[in-house]
């Protein structure tokens, strides 16, 4: 397989649009720098116990990890005791998980599958789904995102939960971006800011402190959009958190997080 090293978004990167981009953003250097990114230590810390609370709530074991990344929740959750399914269309992510599990003592069970066509590869039913980090808003268009939740549906019990989060695209749609904000998977020394943001793009800058920059273009999901787009592919209950609260004010948290319950 040929080794991407660096990102193409092609002479107009505001053009790119397309769900299929995803692999391409992920290349190999990006994804070195992903956990100096999100600063596993520190990300901890932010999120506390707050996943593996909702999980336990409801009594669940069997988890997939669809957007495994380099790891975070997949290492987490298995030691919080849970059974852990790891996947991710991106072979460049699924290897440094791997790695990453490896140096803590697991050996992570990874499955390379793209959300879309997920239950050609994922079989079995899982007790919960979680698809985490701002991974949703890789989808541009409406029926990728219906298909993609739909093949989530399926692949949880009859009772399953999907724990699905993304950035608060309508307060930056709606009043700006506030660069006081800071996303709680920041390390210390890279600085992210949309470079470019429309009703169809949101166009993230990743600066690091060695000079070099990244970018990922993504949809700005609105919170109440992607609420209905789950009640209508046939969740029965949403929660939304902000930032990890119960009651926020709209415009203030930088992350919604939906805990869909299927019955
Ligand atoms: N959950 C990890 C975290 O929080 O650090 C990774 C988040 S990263 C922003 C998004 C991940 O979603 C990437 O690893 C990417 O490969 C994956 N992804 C995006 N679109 C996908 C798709 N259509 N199918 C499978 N994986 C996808």
């Amino acid at each position: 397989m040929k080794v991407q090293t660096e990102q193409d978004f092609g002479t107009d990167p505001t053009k790119v649009r397309d769900t299929d981009h995803y692999t391409e953003e992920y290349v190999d250097g990006f994804v070195d720098k992903w956990d100096d990114l999100i600063d596993w230590d520190s990300r901890a810390q932010s999120e506390g116990d707050f996943f593996i609370q909702e999980l336990k709530k409801r009594g669940a074991k069997r988890v997939l990890d669809v957007a495994t990344g380099t790891g975070f929740h997949s290492v987490r959750l298995r030691e919080a005791g849970f059974e852990v399914v790891s996947a991710d269309g991106s072979a460049e992510m699924l290897a440094k998980a791997f790695e990453n599990g490896r140096k803590r003592g697991h050996i992570l069970r990874t499955v390379q599958v793209d959300w879309r066509w997920l239950n050609q590869d994922i079989h079995g039913r899982y007790d919960a789904i979680i698809c985490l980090g701002n991974s949703f808003t890789h989808l541009f268009n409406e029926c990728d995102r219906r298909k993609t939740l739909a093949e989530f549906y399926s692949a949880l019990n009859h009772d399953g939960v999907l724990i699905l989060d993304q950035r608060n695209y309508d307060s930056i749609l709606d009043h700006g971006y506030d660069s006081s904000h800071t996303y709680y998977y920041c390390g210390d020394d890279v600085s992210v800011y949309p470079e470019h943001v429309d009703d169809g793009l949101a166009r993230f800058k990743y600066a690091f402190s060695d000079g070099s920059t990244y970018y990922l273009n993504m949809f700005p999901l609105r919170k109440d959009y992607t609420r209905r787009l789950m009640q209508e592919v046939g969740f029965q209950k949403i929660e939304t958190y902000g930032d990890f609260k119960e009651t926020y004010r709209d415009a203030d948290p930088d992350f919604f997080i939906h805990v869909a319950e299927k019955a």
